[in-house]
């Protein structure tokens, strides 16, 4: 394949699953989720491990919206079974079922009852969920709440749902679940030091695809860091993208459209993207300038994304490095800088900003 078809390839596959998932809620196109889960499934026919080849899981991966259930994952997952209190089975990746045990005790010393809903969940699994909340809620709903099979977070085995038992009784439904905010206002307190962190933060929906979710916490085998991004009150997304890309410089201009902090949305979603992007390293963003929201532009991306309804767009412009050695299947010129890339994204009133498209 020469430069500019594989470019043409990946940023084809790039904006397909950006166009469906964002790194907020945005799959409302089936014809695009077919193509997204074969293009998942083709990566998941090339992984290979080989027999008696060690390997081991990274309790860092980022799994959401916009990045799949890391090849091999599966063949490394080493996980424990349990039956909770309503009687279902859980299984659990096994550290961090040991740590959701202690993390449990230390709660009851406190008079804080919990178990746990759901943990792991297969491919098929998750496709048997999206099956039964799109027939009794609805396909809209469903695709809000539910996450695309191959991107849930689930699929590794260190997100957990945890569950309240109150006077002896089982509180397992999410709306009533919400009914204790001071409940979980102590769990959420003790979570760090077992090596978990709350996923999906309040109002951070446009960062980590979901709403609030007291309840799905997530096992980073490291209480350093897991206090760390509690302290500062960022989502898991926000923490990877600033320690993967320490280094970025941005040049946000003198915008008289939106202020600095849509401007570092918008940033925070790009690097969320670029994420995905194996070995490639970030150098800096800049904002394109008022000039980038005309009538035309909100346009264009309103017909990529049919049905969104945008009527902001932002466009920023990055320099990045392609990866360095092949150890990483990339479409890129190995070890070449890239400038003046283009990402573009839009949003709908004061909703979160989505990317639409990136390329030349
Ligand atoms: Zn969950």
């Amino acid at each position: 394949m020469n430069k500019s078809k594989a470019i043409a390839a990946w940023v084809a596959i790039l904006t397909i699953s950006l166009a469906l998932a964002g790194c907020a809620a945005n799959a409302d196109s089936s014809a695009s989720s077919s193509e997204t889960n074969e293009a998942q499934s083709s990566q998941a026919a090339s992984a290979s491990v080989l027999p008696g080849q060690l390997q081991s899981i990274d309790y860092l991966a980022l799994v959401n919206k916009l990045n799949p259930l890391p090849e091999g994952w599966e063949d490394s997952l080493e996980t424990d079974h349990f039956t909770n209190t309503v009687g279902d089975d859980v299984e659990v990746e096994s550290k961090a079922y040991a740590a959701y045990l202690d993390l449990k005790a230390d709660l009851e010393r406190e008079g804080v009852h919990v178990d746990l809903d759901s943990a792991r969940r297969s491919v098929a699994d998750q496709e048997r969920i999206m099956k039964e909340f799109t027939e009794e809620y609805g396909a809209d709903y469903a695709k809000k709440t539910v996450a695309e099979p191959g991107y849930s977070e689930h699929h590794t085995g260190l997100a957990l749902d945890l569950y309240l038992i109150i006077d002896g009784k089982d509180v397992v439904e999410n709306q009533d679940m919400m009914e204790y905010p001071e409940i979980w206002e102590k769990i959420h307190a003790r979570l760090a030091e077992y090596g978990f962190i709350l996923r999906y933060l309040d109002g951070c929906e446009h960062i980590t695809g979901y709403g609030y979710e007291p309840w799905h916490i997530r096992y980073i085998d490291d209480s350093t860091i897991a206090k760390e991004i509690a302290d500062q009150g960022i989502t898991f997304e926000e923490y990877k993208a600033g320690k993967v890309y320490p280094e970025v410089s941005y040049d946000f201009g003198d915008s008289k459209l939106y202020t600095r902090e849509e401007l570092e949305e918008a940033a925070v979603q790009v690097k969320c993207n670029f994420a995905a992007w194996d070995g490639c390293e970030l150098h800096s963003l800049r904002y394109a300038g008022d000039d980038c929201n005309t009538p035309e532009n909100v346009k264009w991306l309103n017909e990529i994304d049919e049905g969104a309804g945008y009527t902001q767009v932002v466009e920023l412009i990055g320099d990045f490095h392609s990866p360095v050695t092949e150890d990483e299947p990339s479409a890129w010129a190995l070890d070449t800088e890239y400038t003046d890339y283009q990402w573009w994204l839009a949003r709908t009133g004061d909703d979160g900003w989505q990317l639409v498209s990136s390329g030349y």
